[in-house]
């Protein structure tokens, strides 16, 4: 259309397990017309999101999954080519699921205007974006912290652990991050500022981060499932609450992971403990202008920080998100579509 070259990533086998590069494949394809009342778009930024694994298995349980030879689904910042729509103009900038593309044509749906446009753009898909609000949802909503209640999250470096600990940190919690080596350790500790962290490839993670908790565990923000739930399970203080966001631990695992339900269930009974799973999109109507408010207040006066892990361009995209569920990211990650 009009001399636009445009390219996509499609999925091109359905892992069993692990996904490898060879399950992506870049190719270029022919924008359809736009629709009448429609806009045609170009992605600026495409994020890199955990969920994206679950929905490359036939069978999603998030939402849908991608087809075999369907563009991988995703979120950008993208800017606006054309517009025959009443609420969008040609150069604003908009969110959009244009998936893994650096082209889409849209009649709308689901699309957001940013405007103002944040500063850097990025972060509507990162700290003030998604990422963000499943943090400040799933926290305040379900957690409900209190002052000096400990307040551990899982995968802390990432952009929603990250937000978690330094909301908890703004509401007079003890924060305390469980991460992946010790470069994401320090980070959690000195950047962000919580008040400890936990290598949980450490041989010793369990006592380390019974020891780090010496009043046990109040509310634990669930992002990844398996020996980290393990090691928190016998933490848990009466009428804990267990905001439940991800378990990305078993997003590779083909089969069931192991893990000791009648013992998750033994500590839930007696320790008359909230465990409540959630999507954030059940809260945007009702949270998200005041998360909004709460995280950019944060920003700026510097009490939020926030890391991105930023690839230039489509074609490293499978490589990134590998990164990503590899741990081998830190912070956001987000592909850098300069087409
Ligand atoms: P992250 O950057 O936190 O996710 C990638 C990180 O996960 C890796 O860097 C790694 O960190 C960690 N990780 C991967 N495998 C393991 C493992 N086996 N054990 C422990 N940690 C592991 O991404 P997000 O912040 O975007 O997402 C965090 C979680 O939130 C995910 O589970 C995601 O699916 C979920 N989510 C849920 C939403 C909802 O609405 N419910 C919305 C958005 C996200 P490390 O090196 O520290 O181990």
């Amino acid at each position: 259309m009009n001399g636009i070259t445009a390219r996509r990533i499609v999925l091109a086998a359905r892992p069993s397990g692990w996904p490898a590069l060879d399950d992506f494949r870049l190719e270029p394809f022919t924008l359809p017309p736009i629709p009448a009342g429609g806009l045609l778009l170009r992605a600026r930024y495409l994020s890199i999101d955990p969920y994206m694994r679950m929905r490359m298995d036939e069978h999603s349980a998030y939402a849908g999954s991608v087809g075999l030879g369907e563009t991988m689904h995703g979120q950008a910042v993208a800017e606006v080519l054309r517009s025959e729509h009443p609420d969008y103009a040609e150069g604003d900038t908009v969110l959009a699921p244009t998936g893994w593309a650096t082209h889409a044509v849209s009649d709308g749906t689901g699309l957001r205007k940013l405007d103002p446009v944040p500063e850097p753009v990025t972060a509507s898909l990162g700290v003030l974006g998604m990422p963000g609000f499943t943090a400040y949802s799933g926290l305040m909503v379900i957690g409900a912290p209190k002052p000096g209640e400990t307040v551990v999250v899982a995968s802390a470096s990432g952009p929603v652990g990250s937000v978690v600990g330094q909301l908890a940190k703004m509401a007079g919690c003890r924060a305390v991050g469980i991460a992946g080596g010790p470069e994401k350790c320090r980070y959690v500790l000195e950047d962000l500022g919580f008040d400890a962290a936990v290598d949980h490839r450490a041989p010793d993670f369990a006592e380390r981060l019974a020891a780090a908790c010496p009043g046990g565990v109040d509310v634990y923000f669930e992002n990844v499932g398996g020996p980290v739930w393990q090691a928190v399970l016998p933490l848990f203080t009466k009428f804990a609450r267990v905001p439940l966001c991800g378990l990305i631990a078993q997003y590779n695992e083909s089969g069931r992971a192991d893990g000791d339900l009648a013992e998750t269930m033994r500590v839930v009974l007696t320790k008359n403990m909230t465990l409540r799973g959630f999507f954030n999109s059940e809260f945007v109507e009702e949270h998200f202008a005041e998360f909004l408010r709460v995280v950019s207040g944060g920003i700026a006066d510097g009490r939020i920080r926030y890391r991105e892990d930023v690839t230039e361009g489509l074609a490293q995209a499978p490589e990134a998100f590998l990164r990503m569920l590899r741990g081998q990211n830190l912070g956001k990650v987000l592909i850098k579509l300069d087409e």
